[in-house]
């Protein structure tokens, strides 16, 4: 289908983006060399590449740090840029790109070599995706010479270290030739393609135009353009990477090496602006969004910038000519979506699981970007390469109109951002929206905000005497991983009138980045009656779900600068009683505690466990002492009355009828759960014998369509003393297809998620040491136990629902929500909560291993 271009756009285009054949790159010069120079913020050593070396900010426990495998002979030559550690991958002809006439995985690396070819451009390889594949990382600026880029990163650094004394600089003109960072993140979601070929368009420009607006961008800016995000995903035509996650839904947990990967770019840079292309949205859809808004930005500066950025990549598409790209107004004018306009609820900037929205707590001015047409189903050849032609060119306008908006306004939004991280530094609250245009424009309740007035301090307790030590020293590491600052306390100290131990961690709201430490650590709010509809979930919290102790210090009190030091790295040590033991003990209170059992289970070591559920450990002192220092957890005394009355255990044959984030959670754990199905057993492809425990939340696993002989053996293995665990409606739906626990259950609204607060048996296996919380989504509840089920936990009477979204919750107060006990001679076990949903509430994870080592 012929598209017929306004003169206008093709003039526009041709301005900014002239045709790359025309262009030639600028000659070497001795003195100057590629942007892979830039080091990390506050790595001074710029001879190593990104990720290896040590840092006071951007260091990351999994940067990418695989160094070179053979670092190409012109690498060190002047104007060649250094990392160039492009490594070919075969030929997959089955790729999905190659059908949609869209660049293949095995195509890039040629693509980016000849990028490389000017001095303008820098190819880094910022880690591998699940499958193994290169993440590449495509920096593109004018270049500079080892002592430009020594003070660019000194300036860069000093916006986040010290925003008072950026500011000033800004002022006496110091930032007047900084180049400001811009980030451009693709096909996050793999079956999303067209923002990688984009960018590589754009990046083919900025390599090579002669173009004087091209050359006075690279002057301006350092751009930086993660080509895929997803290539396994790209590949195989999947939304999730080869784990099965929404990696889109995984940013604030980052389980995902393809996520942490980015996620330390977006540290190393924080960039001014920053676009997450997607697909496939009618009219094409640029952010910023509907609210309600996430509580610890600063939006009112966020949507000054945002609103008037989206106009500018939405005059770009329009300009494209590209009819189908865009919808038309009833006065006959075209637009674009941009929901924080055009739409009244249900698609949120709520929660930072989404890139862009991580990505504004580094102060990114950051854009979810939906190219308009899906190329995938049933369509023609020429229909399917029009829609991927047509997407690519919206995909490339937006990217122009982006970077368009951020030359002409570099100042006031380099201006914006400091004054963002000075808000953190200095403690104030956040404030209304007060742009005129963002209240002229905004419909319905998009334009409020919620005033957030933070917390002064949270202080993490991970003395000796706290048995959640290995859980707090991975939550600090995490927090440093995200480019926080957190202190340790060397000495006892005092603060808002309580006494606190010595290795106490402590951090202080004042930093530049305080949102994103205050959106970790605080539970969240409810944000039921703010709105109808969300677009994801609503609730999240690393200090409520992650299993640290984490107290929040209100009030303008004063800390002990004396007592506190900043951490750089840390990790739970583990301990081991002195003198010979005849047995250790290990009390399983976090995944690192689960990871330990299992790795003695499956290095065959005996264990066994007493009545209370401590595991018992045969006196080989070498054994314990290394599980403790590889997982940092502690073991204890056992006087031999406590061993007296212990109970075998051994390695768990996990079978599972599950998704893929519970899958990946038990893995995370050390089991080594096997997918089971009734097909497979019918199919004699699976036996009950190979089995000890089963879980399940899907329905892929049906007792009723088990053949008779099948049956008869599922029959057996309950009586033998097998363990079931259900999670969800599945769960409890197979719990009555096998006639186990007698219960009636009732189901929350299936959009419903948050944090509750629970009530936990004592003496139960599962729950006695269990949080306090849990997180619920598409919320089940027991509204009868019948006789013989235990009630593990149930929802607090009163003020359960923390945080998050769910309508009718009061129905569901006081009701139980894990029961369990024995049927058919089995164990059972029935979550009506989600611990392990997305791999995130790392601190539920017990219960799960409890319920299936019970
Ligand atoms: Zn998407």
């Amino acid at each position: 289908m012929a598209v017929r271009r306004p003169l206008i756009a093709l003039i526009a285009a041709a301005l900014l983006f002239g045709p790359a054949s025309a262009a030639v790159a600028a000659p070497p010069d001795p003195a100057e060399r590629g942007p892979a120079a830039a080091s990390p913020r506050g790595q001074s050593d710029t001879e190593m590449p990104f990720g290896v070396g040590p840092g006071q900010r951007g260091r990351s426990a999994d940067a990418p740090g695989r160094k070179p495998s053979q670092p190409a002979a012109t690498a060190k030559l002047p104007g060649k840029p250094r990392n160039d550690v492009i490594v070919d991958v075969p030929v997959e002809l089955t790729d999905a790109s190659i059908p949609l006439n869209l660049i293949p995985y095995h195509d890039i690396p040629a693509a980016l070599r000849n990028l490389q070819r000017s001095n303008r451009i820098s190819v880094e390889v910022i880690g591998q995706s699940v499958l193994g594949r290169d993440l590449h990382l495509v920096v593109a600026t004018a270049p500079m010479s080892d002592a430009q880029w020594k003070t660019w990163q000194q300036l860069s650094d000093l916006r986040i270290n010290d925003p008072h004394a950026a500011q000033a600089k800004l002022a006496a003109g110091a930032y007047a030739n900084w180049r400001t960072p811009l980030f451009v993140n693709n096909n996050i979601h793999g079956n999303e393609w067209e923002g990688t070929d984009a960018s590589l368009q754009i990046l083919q420009d900025l390599a090579f135009s002669t173009d004087p607006a091209i050359v006075d961008m690279l002057n301006k800016h350092v751009f930086a353009f993660v080509v895929t995000n997803n290539p396994d995903g790209r590949v195989a035509a999947t939304r999730a990477n080869a784990n099965g996650f929404d990696m889109n839904r995984d940013y604030i947990t980052a389980s995902q090496p393809e996520v942490r990967a980015v996620r330390a770019q977006l540290v190393r840079y924080s960039p001014l602006t920053m676009l997450d292309i997607h697909g496939y949205v009618n009219c094409t859809l640029i952010e910023p969004t509907t609210g309600p808004h996430g509580d610890n930005y600063e939006y009112d500066l966020y949507i000054k910038h945002a609103l008037r950025n989206a106009l500018s990549m939405e005059r770009a598409v329009l300009a494209t000519g590209e009819d189908r790209a865009s919808c038309v107004n009833s006065d006959g004018t075209r637009r674009n979506d941009i929901p924080f306009r055009d739409r009244t609820q249900g698609w949120d900037d709520w929660p930072p699981i989404f890139t862009p929205m991580y990505a504004m707590y580094h102060g990114a001015i950051g854009h979810t970007i939906e190219v308009p047409l899906n190329p995938r189903g049933n369509l023609t050849v020429a229909e399917r390469h029009e829609r991927t032609r047509i997407n690519t060119a919206v995909a490339a306008a937006t990217i122009r109109g982006n970077f368009e908006y951020a030359t002409q306004n570099r100042e006031e939004l380099l201006a914006n951002q400091l004054e963002w991280f000075r808000r953190g530094v200095d403690g104030e609250p956040t404030r209304p929206i007060d742009d005129p245009l963002a209240i002229s424009l905004a419909r319905g309740d998009n334009i409020k905000t919620h005033l957030q007035d933070f917390a002064r301090a949270y202080v993490i307790p991970a003395g000796k005497d706290q048995r959640s030590a290995t859980a707090a020293a991975r939550l600090v590491q995490f927090m440093l991983d995200n480019d926080l600052e957190v202190q340790r306390a060397s000495r006892p100290f005092k603060l808002g009138g309580t006494h606190y131990e010595a290795g106490t961690y402590v951090v202080d709201m004042r930093q530049a980045k305080r949102g994103l430490a205050s959106t970790l650590l605080g539970v969240g709010r409810d944000v039921t009656n703010d709105f109808n509809a969300m677009y994801d979930i609503s609730a999240w919290s690393h200090g409520h779900l992650w299993g640290a102790t984490v107290q929040q210090v209100d009030g303008n009190v004063k800390l002990d600068d004396k007592a506190l030091r900043p951490v750089t790295e840390t990790h739970a040590t583990g301990s081991v009683p002195p003198g010979k033991q005849s047995h250790y003990g290990l009390v399983v209170d976090s995944v690192a505690g689960i990871q330990a059992v299992n790795k003695l289970l499956n290095d065959g070591v005996r264990l066994s466990r007493t009545t209370d559920g401590t595991f018992v450990v045969p006196g080989d002192v070498s054994v314990v002492r290394q599980v403790a220092e590889a997982y940092g957890v502690e073991f204890i005394r056992m006087t031999p009355p406590q061993v007296r009355n212990t109970t075998g255990v051994s390695k768990t044959r996990l079978g599972v009828a599950a998704n893929g984030g519970e899958i990946f959670a038990l893995q995370q754990m050390g089991f080594q759960p096997i997918s089971v199905t009734h097909t497979a057993f019918n199919n004699g492809i699976l036996s009950f014998a190979d089995f000890d425990a089963f879980f399940v939340s899907t329905t892929a696993f049906n007792p009723l369509s088990l053949n008779a002989t099948q049956a008869a053996a599922f029959n057996q293995w309950l009586a033998d003393g097998g363990t079931i665990v259900g999670r969800g409606s599945s769960g409890k739906q197979f719990n009555d297809r096998a006639g186990l626990l007698d219960v009636t259950i009732a189901a929350g609204r299936s959009d419903a998620n948050g944090i509750v607060k629970v009530v936990n048996d004592p003496a139960s296996p599962i729950t006695a040491n269990a949080l306090p919380t849990a997180f619920v989504d598409a919320p089940q509840y027991f509204t009868r136990v019948g006789d013989g089920v235990r009630v593990d936990q149930r929802l607090a009477a009163e003020g359960f629902f923390l945080a998050g979204h769910w309508g009718g919750q009061e129905a569901a107060a006081g009701h139980a929500v894990v029961v369990s006990g024995v049927a058919k001679g089995a164990n059972v076990t029935l979550f009506g909560t989600e611990p392990l949903f997305r791999a995130h509430p790392e601190g539920l994870y017990p219960q799960v291993a409890a319920a299936l080592w019970w």
